[in-house]
């Protein structure tokens, strides 16, 4: 019999289990000891058996419950034969009693573009900065953003052994985003959250021109979009290239679920469809609120160094 459902509302509530799975395989890998870092293109950019592991349960599980799907995930690994082990075939079914805003409500699975990050934050997850890390499922269509799951596998992680580790975030333009408390920045203030591992001369050039009051440098994109909603921090700056379209895919619904705005430095939307290059080659710029003051203050000779 047919689910009553619609197919985006059975992939958040898919995603949500498969990406609360790939936490779960996030912290084994780091409870056993091993963690099998492999150099990718250079020494800051990193790949351990988490990332790997997750992406294979992930991109595995997806596609055994939705074949027709294109799935883009950030490692270059075959996920056709996985261990049984690493495959999840729950639904959350909080999700599943929402409703499909209708302008989604036809889309077939065919059209749909599943953009994942198994482990956002590598670096830091190999220096022991575990809140920095989150798994990231991002759903596109038409090129847009449209749903998209954060797992966060050790949130609470500093709070002590009687706090719930890890949670998961998911949102639905049109319908909103949960799993987390909205809060704004403090007013009147530029803090400005950053990356810690990929710094560079057009990044710190871009920051200092935001007048910032304060800058929190820190690990993984879905981890400084967190910030923004959770109020910690104003305006996500990245004037570099370096970030891939499954760092921004997942985090950007979120972020405009709740009212906020991410683009490039240049203030264009991201694309994410399947023939889109992966590279975020004109930087990232996100914000819950005052998405103008902070684009107003790029500065030309940052915007000129980074093309789209
Ligand atoms: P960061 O803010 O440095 O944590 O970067 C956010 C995301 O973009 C992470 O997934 C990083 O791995 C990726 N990233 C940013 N810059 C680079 C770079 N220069 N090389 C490789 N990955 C990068
Ligand atoms: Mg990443
Ligand atoms: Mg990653």
């Amino acid at each position: 019999m047919a689910s009553s459902h619609t197919v985006l509302m059975r992939l958040v509530a898919s995603a949500y289990s498969i990406a609360q799975k790939a936490g779960t395989i996030v912290r084994r890998v780091i409870a056993e000891g091993d963690l099998g870092i492999v150099e990718k293109t250079c020494a800051t950019d990193l790949q351990t058996k988490a990332d790997r592991l997750a992406q294979m349960s992930i991109c595995s599980s997806l596609a055994r419950k939705f074949p027709k799907l294109t799935i883009i995930g950030e490692e270059d690994l075959p996920f056709e034969e996985v261990d049984q082990e690493l495959i999840e075939d729950g639904q959350w079914e909080e999700i599943l009693q929402q409703p499909c805003p209708s302008q989604y409500s036809a889309i077939k699975e065919e059209d749909l573009v599943v953009w994942v990050d198994p482990l956002d934050g590598t670096k830091e997850y190999t220096e022991g900065l575990l809140d920095n890390v989150t798994v990231l499922i991002g759903i596109a269509y038409e090129g847009k953003a449209i749903a998209g799951v954060i797992n966060q596998p050790y949130y609470n992680y500093q709070a002590g052994p009687d706090a719930v580790l890890g949670r998961t975030i998911w949102g639905v333009l049109g319908l909103g985003a949960f799993g987390f408390q909205l809060k704004e920045a403090p007013a009147g203030k530029h803090i400005i959250t950053t990356t810690r591992s990929h710094n560079n001369k057009l990044v710190t050039d871009c920051v200092t021109a935001m007048n910032p009051d304060d800058v929190l440098r820190v690990g993984g994109a879905g981890n400084k979009i967190i910030q923004l909603i959770e109020g910690k921090a104003s305006a996500y700056v990245f004037a570099s290239p370096g970030c891939k379209k499954w760092d921004t895919c997942a985090p950007e619904v979120i972020l405009h679920a709740v009212g906020g705005k991410l683009t490039d430095i240049h203030g264009n939307a991201l694309q994410y469809n399947k023939e889109v290059k992966h590279m975020n080659s004109a930087g990232v710029l996100a914000t819950l609120r005052n998405y103008d003051y902070y684009a107003s203050r790029v500065p030309e000779s940052v915007k000129n160094a980074l093309v789209p």
